[in-house]
């Protein structure tokens, strides 16, 4: 440990600041923000009390008990297989050769157990593919766990409508009328509600609405950025309906958006304004800052430069100039402290342990993004292995020197939103501000906006395919370091998810914009 840190830890009682799962993509990357969420008693509150609550009486537990290290948050990913190729995920990438393994359901709820975090957010690949997931949040509701699942959003309103064949009573015309409103809004269709008035087949879990559970969509922009990022045309637009109908039927929704090289920090507000419009309850936003496995499959498989499309800490201070702003007009996660760090205006050091991940091949160090198998095992089969086999003193950058090259430019929540929330690098006034952030009123939504929908809604929605766009706007020559002379854009891209496909994000972005 190096001199200064952690050195008022015990001054902290930052209990309330209720950090939460956030920021992977919905596999790939992680953010951590905070508790968010609609308390229908504590409806002007910026986060549902009881669940502030149970993250401060953890926090304070184990400062008690003056326990070293803990978890806060488990991401907990049973699968790496997902149904989209998105531009910058590593996890399809890294566990490549794993995607079609699971985590037994059993061995699920029994590692949740074992590292004992308040919240567990459920990653991958796209967990709504695993087979038992309803199971999985029902186990670890059972278990008094905050669950998140981090979807892409794609399947999210199959389970939302599964959920509501199991409520829904044809006879009664509440239930019909809301029914036939869902189909006004376009958020099911007729055969669904034909679905619907049958009733679930079987005896199956279904994943049911509370104040302990929140979807976590994936949005990395307006319908243009969002559709390129992930590759696919038509992604944004059913997340906002599956959002939309999340919303009608209960459930707590947070967005969670990665900010690249190339996002326009104005489109980033429209997203928040869009969404909290749509009543979402909270919003993540993280630095997808040059993270080991992109980097290094950049670097030795395409001979590109890593710094031509993730941030540097330079660029993600620059990015995210503005964000104490975002979060006093939405209800973005993540402890003022952290937020301050982005901002550039303090130091913290890393505190992973507190954010670990458990996946196919075990307990992942020394962080979500990194697998380190020159220092450490990379995989453990116990979190507590894990905490005392780790150097993680090796880790993070303190005082504007990186102790591993690889952290250099990270600022990631899960390295260091927990340090803002436990109080490692505590400095007076630290607890007034996150308990003020907490308990203060929510900012309201932002009042719906006809005209800031057509903004939103600038892609595949008035018939700007973005695959076709962009093979257009971005001809091979412009992409920096290409070695693909020769071959066309177009057919670089259609291989949608091929290395080519990804590397391209920025250039793509960036060219399709100029148009
Ligand atoms: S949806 Fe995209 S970011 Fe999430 S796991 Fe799949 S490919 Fe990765
Ligand atoms: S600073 Fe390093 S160890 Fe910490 S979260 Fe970032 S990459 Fe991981």
């Amino acid at each position: 440990m190096q001199r200064g840190e952690h050195q008022r830890a015990d001054q902290s009682v930052d209990v309330h600041a209720a950090i939460v799962p956030a920021g992977a993509r919905c596999g790939g990357r992680v953010t951590v923000g905070r508790t968010p969420g609609p308390s229908r008693h504590l409806v002007t509150m910026r986060f549902p009390l009881a669940l502030s609550v149970k993250i401060a009486g953890h926090i304070l537990k184990h400062k008690l008990r003056r326990t070293p290290k803990f978890a806060l948050v488990l991401q907990l990913e049973p699968l790496h297989t997902c149904n989209l190729t998105c531009t910058g995920c590593g996890r399809i990438r890294e566990y490549s050769t794993s995607l079609k393994n699971l985590v037994p359901l059993e061995k699920c709820l029994a590692v949740a157990d074992e590292c004992d975090a308040p919240m567990v957010s459920i990653c991958g690949g796209e967990p709504l593919i695993y087979p038992q997931i309803e199971a999985l949040v029902e186990g670890l509701r059972r278990q008094g766990r905050i669950v998140y699942i981090c979807t892409n959003g794609v399947f999210m309103r199959k389970k939302l409508k599964d959920y509501l064949a199991t409520v829904h009573r044809p006879e009664h015309p509440a239930d019909e009328a809301r029914l036939r409103q869902l189909l006004a809004e376009q958020l099911i269709a007729e055969a669904d509600a034909a679905i619907i008035r049958r009733g679930p087949e079987d005896q199956r879990p279904v994943i049911r609405p509370s104040k302990w559970l929140y979807w976590n969509v994936h949005v990395d922009g307006l319908e243009y950025t969002h559709d390129l990022i992930v590759e696919r045309e038509g992604v944004f637009r059913e997340c906002v309906a599956a959002i939309k109908l999340a919303k009608r039927l209960g459930y707590q929704v947070a967005t969670n958006t990665t900010v690249y090289r190339e996002t326009d920090v104005r489109e980033i507000e429209e997203m928040f304004k869009f969404f909290s419009s749509l009543g979402c309850d909270g919003h993540t936003i993280s630095p997808g800052y040059d993270y080991d496995a992109a980097k290094q499959d950049m670097v030795k498989r395409l001979g590109k430069n890593p710094e031509a499309f993730f941030l540097t800490r330079k660029m993600t201070i620059e990015k995210f100039a503005k964000i104490e702003e975002w979060g006093k007009a939405f209800t973005i996660f993540g402890t003022p402290v952290y937020q301050e760090f982005l901002a550039g205006k303090r130091e913290l050091t890393c505190t992973a342990w507190a954010i670990p991940t458990y996946n196919v091949q075990g307990w992942k160090a020394p962080c979500y993004l990194m697998t380190d198998t020159l220092h450490s095992a990379g995989h453990y089969p116990t979190y507590q292995e894990m905490l005392t086999q780790v150097d993680w003193d090796r880790y993070g950058v303190v005082n504007g020197v990186a102790r591993d090259p690889r952290c250099e430019n990270c600022m990631v929540h899960c390295g260091y939103d927990p340090s803002g929330a436990l109080g490692t690098n505590y400095q007076r006034g630290d607890n007034w501000k996150n308990f003020k952030y907490n308990f203060w009123p929510r900012p309201p939504a932002y009042p719906a906006d006809a005209e800031l929908t057509k903004r939103v809604f600038n892609g595949v929605s008035i018939g700007q395919g973005h695959l076709a766009k962009a093979k257009t706007a971005a001809p091979t020559s412009a992409i920096p370091g290409s070695n693909h002379q020769g071959q066309s854009s177009a057919a670089a891209l259609s291989s949608s998810g091929g290395a080519r496909a990804r590397d391209l994000s920025g250039t793509k972005m960036a060219a399709a914009k100029k148009e």
